[in-house]
């Protein structure tokens, strides 16, 4: 993230207490000023286009909401962009492909399909369709 390592929930969370210690100074923000500060807060231009959603929303839950859903979005981005690979070595081993019916996650003697080992042997859910 641009501007620095800090998370968007410890951004909020630091907002948060920022309201609460003007609250307990008697300077009370109100739901629709604080939603303001909220997006105002936001690194630009990178947060534009998800400040520029949030237009007519006055309500704090509401952005933070949304701010977080974005945010969440981003870093699985951020993520996979790193590494496009990733995704196809989450179980550690090569995926089983079968030569008969090119499905994947079993092998030709597991095949039910004509021409497998299995052959006929259809499980349950699979005769239904
Ligand atoms: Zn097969």
């Amino acid at each position: 993230m641009e501007g620095g390592t800090e998370t968007l929930p410890s951004h909020i969370a630091k907002l948060q207490r920022l309201r609460e210690t003007c609250g307990g100074l008697g300077v009370a923000i109100s739901d629709v000023q604080f939603a303001g500060v909220i997006m105002l807060s936001m690194p630009t231009p990178s947060w534009d286009p998800v400040i520029g959603t949030l237009g007519g929303i006055l309500d704090p839950k509401v952005v933070i909401l949304r701010l977080n859903t974005e945010w969440s979005r981003r870093q699985g981005f951020t993520s996979i962009n790193k590494d496009p690979n990733i995704v196809f070595q989450a179980s550690g081993k090569p995926t089983m492909k079968c030569e008969n019916c090119n499905r994947t996650g079993h092998t030709k003697a597991k095949c039910w399909v004509k021409g497998g080992g299995l052959e006929g042997q259809y499980p349950e859910w699979w005769r239904g369709k």
